[in-house]
């Protein structure tokens, strides 16, 4: 699955539409030990090395309480990543995969998630344990582990009936 940025065999690139102006801001900075793509795993492990997610200004208060939670959902942009395979063949699979069947970095959107153990937290800087990106990869939101919140109501009817 990892590329520079090169077309494999049978793979498809589109022309996107021209973006949109979501208003995203980048919150941070994740420093990791990883230069090279092609040196970075392809998802983080919990006994993996120890990341430092530096938190920028104004932001750095919205910390507050995140150190309860063992776990920490970490969501970033893959800012390398080309955004225009619809069809894409990994490199440890040579079948051709559409995009949303894969967690690969190279999407229309390069959003990559991972749920990573919290070490600390020290002023400014979140460590944790988990990641899979570069150094330098900015971030996008941190969000305690969804396993540690249940829905706020039990189950309703109609809850589980398929949207239109
Ligand atoms: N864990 C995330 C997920 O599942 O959404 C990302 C998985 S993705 C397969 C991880 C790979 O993305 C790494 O092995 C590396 O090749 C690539 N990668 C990491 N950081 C990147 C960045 N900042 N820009 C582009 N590609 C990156």
């Amino acid at each position: 699955m990892v590329r520079r940025n090169e077309i494999r065999e049978g793979e498809i690139a589109v022309t996107p539409p021209q973006a949109t102006d979501a208003g995203l801001v980048f919150i941070g900075r994740i420093h990791t030990p990883w230069t090279d793509r092609m040196l970075t795993p392809r998802q983080g492990r919990h006994d993996g090395p120890i990341c430092r997610i530096e938190i920028f200004e104004p932001w750095v208060a919205a910390l507050k309480g995140l150190d309860q939670y063992p776990d920490v959902e970490v969501i970033y942009w893959l800012h390398q990543s080309r955004r225009d395979l619809v069809l894409q063949s990994p490199a440890s699979d040579k079948n051709l995969h559409g995009t949303f069947s894969l967690r690969s970095p190279v999407r229309p959107n390069p959003l990559g998630t991972s749920v990573a153990k919290l070490i600390g937290i020290d002023g400014a800087f979140v460590m944790v344990r988990g990641l899979d990106c570069l150094d330098g990869t900015p971030l996008v939101d941190l969000k305690p582990d969804r396993c540690h919140f249940t829905p706020i109501a039990p189950p309703q009817p109609g809850d589980f009936e398929t949207g239109t």
